[in-house]
């Protein structure tokens, strides 16, 4: 008896020094709930059990497994990014070049790619060893128009449409959030507007939002927008202008005007968001520089039609003339030293070498025609990616500080040493928070922070992340605002960002001061119509859930 009572104390005591109320407790940090742009930042602590917020108040004094003293940093909800190159997380399940800027989110198949599958897709990456950030999806229009209708250069016959039109309905069943565009890509750029229109359609029915890399950035910038704005009107659905930018030095300021024509939409009742990454310089194939026709017929990235149309002397002056128009007035910016190489496999040297270097390196002319002739010897080796330095900074702010531009990256999931990446794919988030809040103060942290948060998640539909509350999920992101800082950049791109020292997914670390922690506790996040069919009994009508 009198050793059972002993035990029995022991036991007690064990307990109470074991027990915990919270896995993790982030204490004196300055919240930024996300709620909204204007919400103050307040000293407050976090209490998280399992992978949800379950306390928020000053000094919470209950125990926890693991504390954080967070006094001097701000404590934000995961940030968010909505345009996001995940196509290869199959691979770099880790995704250290997003989860260590702090994005705890990513939002893939923009520009109107990735598989046009997305059960498979989702599937593959839940079974199979886990992910670093949560995950949602979009889905194509080029991934949809490819598998319908192949390269094909005209307008669907209305069986094809109708295909489409299955195909996104099946992808906003299977969890998508919404369709993605690329209209300056193959073979999106063969659509017409009713094409386009049609699909969203039925994405808008099925609560999702409509995200569009516009037909033209550069010298058909408005035209661009106008459409995207009318697609939104028409199969009333909300858009998102996606990396909203001017290309090109001649339409330099064009911001000032694609901004008042979003203005105007919004004034309608048509409901226009943008989202931007916070650089002077784009990242695309090199294609992009040759006009859609010549390069029309595609199929996994080689085109016998391409050599095939230059071997005919007219159609190759035409394409030539084409090429040298948009490297003067385009995204070649006028100048070979603008082009520069990300990804080339022809000639994996080049990377992070400009078309200028090339051309000196074959003792030829940096002209014009060398450039015209250099793009079509590139595409025809098989392609590259390029970072085209053709933005202007005054835009780049001024698209910034509208109320309703978000931050996204646009940028594809790096590992240090692998290609020439665009800084964007390291450094977006902390560059927008070092740069332009502490250095130029372009806008304030908390306008920065509610565009990486809440704002996207209200974008996307959520209420259970991209904000800080009890019942939240924890994903969030702790950051010292004297340092918070990218330290990538387009001449030495493979550097993480310092000034955020620890970013919890779901409930866990997934960095913290002893360093990056693969726990891959990302989870795919299911849009507004995500379905799951019961398998039993089969007249059982299919579960709707809430839970995104
Ligand atoms: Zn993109």
């Amino acid at each position: 008896m009198k050793i059972s009572a002993r035990l029995l104390t022991s036991l007690l005591l064990l307990t109470a020094i074991t027990r915990a109320d919270y896995d993790l407790l982030i204490k004196n940090g300055r919240v930024f709930t996300g709620a909204s742009v204007n919400a103050p930042l307040v000293t407050a602590d976090i209490g998280i059990t399992g992978d949800r917020i379950v306390a928020l108040a000053p000094h919470l004094t209950e125990p926890a497994q693991r504390t954080i003293n967070a006094a001097g940093l701000v404590v934000s909800p995961g940030f968010i990014d909505l345009h996001a190159h995940i196509e290869n997380l199959p691979e770099d399940r880790a995704a250290q070049s997003a989860l260590r800027q702090g994005v705890t989110l990513v939002l893939g198949n923009p520009d109107g790619g990735g598989p046009a599958d997305l059960k498979a897709l989702t599937t593959k990456l839940e079974t199979a060893g886990g992910f670093g950030p949560n995950a949602a999806y979009l889905i194509g229009h080029n991934s949809v128009r490819t598998q319908i209708m192949g390269m094909e250069n005209r307008a669907p016959t209305a069986d094809e449409l109708q295909a489409m039109a299955a195909l996104v309905a099946t992808a906003m069943g299977d969890g998508a959030f919404g369709l993605s565009t690329g209209l300056l890509y193959l073979p999106g750029t063969f659509s017409n507007f009713d094409e386009v229109v049609a699909l969203a359609k039925v994405a808008g029915r099925l609560g999702g939002i409509y995200t569009s890399h516009l037909r033209k950035e550069g010298l058909g910038l408005i035209d661009g927008v106008e459409e995207a704005i009318k697609i939104g009107e028409q199969a009333k659905i909300p858009v998102i202008l996606t990396h909203h930018k001017a290309v090109g030095t001649k339409m330099w300021g064009a911001s000032e005007k694609t901004l008042a024509l979003v203005d105007t939409a919004r004034a309608r009742g048509i409901d226009v968001m943008m989202d931007q990454y916070p650089y002077t310089a784009t990242s695309t194939s090199l294609r992009v520089l040759i006009p859609s026709w010549a390069v029309a017929g595609y199929a996994n990235g080689i085109s016998s039609h391409f050599a095939a149309r230059l071997k005919d002397p007219a159609q190759r002056a035409k394409i030539e003339g084409e090429i040298a128009f948009n490297i003067l007035n385009d995204r070649g910016g006028g100048d070979l030293s603008r082009i520069q190489f990300s990804r080339f496999g022809w000639k994996p040297e080049l990377a992070g070498k400009t078309m200028r270097d090339w051309a000196l390196a074959e003792d030829r002319e940096p002209t014009v025609p060398t450039g015209v002739d250099l793009v079509i010897q590139g595409e025809l080796h098989g392609g590259a990616t390029c970072i085209y330095h053709v933005l202007a900074e005054e835009d780049v702010e001024r698209i910034m500080r509208h109320p309703q531009t978000m931050i996204a990256s646009d940028g594809r999931l790096s590992q240090p040493g692998k290609d020439h990446p665009h800084p964007r794919a390291y450094g977006t988030f902390p560059r927008v928070l070092g740069e332009y809040v502490r250095e130029r103060k372009t806008i304030t942290l908390e306008q920065a922070l509610f565009k990486m948060t809440g704002q996207p998640a209200q974008r996307l539909g959520l209420t259970d992340r991209g904000f800080i509350a009890i019942g939240a999920f924890a994903d969030l992101v702790l950051l010292d605002p004297a340092t918070v800082a990218a330290k990538s950049t387009f001449e030495d791109p493979h550097h993480y960002p310092v000034g955020i020292p620890f970013v919890i997914v779901n409930g866990r670390l997934a960095y913290d001061e002893t360093g990056y922690h693969d726990i891959r506790a990302g989870r795919i996040l299911h849009g507004p119509s995500y379905t799951i069919v019961t398998p039993q009994p089969a007249a059982e009508a299919p579960e709707k859930i809430s839970d995104r």
